[in-house]
């Protein structure tokens, strides 16, 4: 048996590539991503009542990485990148049929100009990521106070973040741009992005991110992560 999924619409979010993107929803509120609706499901009456909801379910296809195909056993980052465990015991991109799900904020509709948007807050997806699907956030059925979770049972602890002054000017620019850029940057880079190997074997090494259009350089110095340079890319 084969299904074939037809996307509804495409996610836009400031993260350009999948390094640094947060591990999972709601780690980096100030990242805001738009839905656009592909012209068959443009319709408002699609989303009619989604205000009354405070969250939304994305249900995603990990584009980037489908090709790569998928692995019964994968190493989460979680358990330091070394440990290898069930891919359907994690919520690794490698795994059948390829499909991501996240709860994130929901923000607002928009229509204008006969395009359909849907606003969101704290996902963590790829910019240009295919949505499948969208459903509202049913606290009394998806919040359960009791469930146990696993190798990931709290949220990561969150890294230091400093900007260095050229740094700290640069953002101040660059937020006429794109608003809430030091707070994007501040939270993405306070869940340490680096790979969990490379955060002992290279110690003091400078990483670049793009966030937007911009290239984001920075290191972590004693445990500290500090801003160094902020570069529009070509
Ligand atoms: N919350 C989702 C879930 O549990 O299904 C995603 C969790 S997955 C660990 C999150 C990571 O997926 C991000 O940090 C990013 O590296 C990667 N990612 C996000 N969008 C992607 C895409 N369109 N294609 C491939 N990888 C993607």
């Amino acid at each position: 048996m084969s299904l074939v999924q037809q996307p509804i619409g495409i996610i836009h979010t400031p993260y350009k590539q999948k390094f640094a993107i947060p591990r999972q929803p709601g780690l980096v509120n100030s990242a805001l991503g738009i839905i656009q609706f592909l012209p068959e499901f443009n319709d408002p009456n699609i989303l009619r009542g989604i205000d009354e909801f405070s969250h939304v379910w994305l249900i995603f296809q990990f584009h980037q990485t489908t090709e790569q195909g998928w692995s019964p056993l994968v190493r989460p980052p979680r358990l330091g990148g070394n440990k290898k465990t069930g891919v359907l015991a994690t919520r690794s991109t490698f795994r059948p049929n390829n499909m991501g799900l996240s709860v994130v904020e929901f923000v607002k509709v928009v229509h204008q100009q006969g395009k359909l948007e849907l606003h969101v807050r704290g996902m963590d997806l790829l910019d240009g990521t295919p949505i499948l699907d969208v459903k509202p956030y049913v606290p009394y059925a998806d919040a359960l106070p009791n469930a146990k979770g696993g190798f990931a049972h709290s949220s990561p602890e969150l890294m230091a973040v400093t900007f260095s002054p050229r740094a700290l000017k640069q953002v101040q620019h660059f937020a006429q741009q794109y608003p809430k850029l030091t707070s994007l940057i501040t939270e993405v880079l306070a869940q340490d992005p680096r790979p969990a190997y490379r955060a002992d074997s290279e110690p003091n090494k400078v990483y670049g991110m793009s966030l937007y259009n911009l290239n984001i350089q920075w290191q972590v110095i004693d445990g500290c992560c500090q801003v160094a340079d902020i570069q529009p890319h070509d």
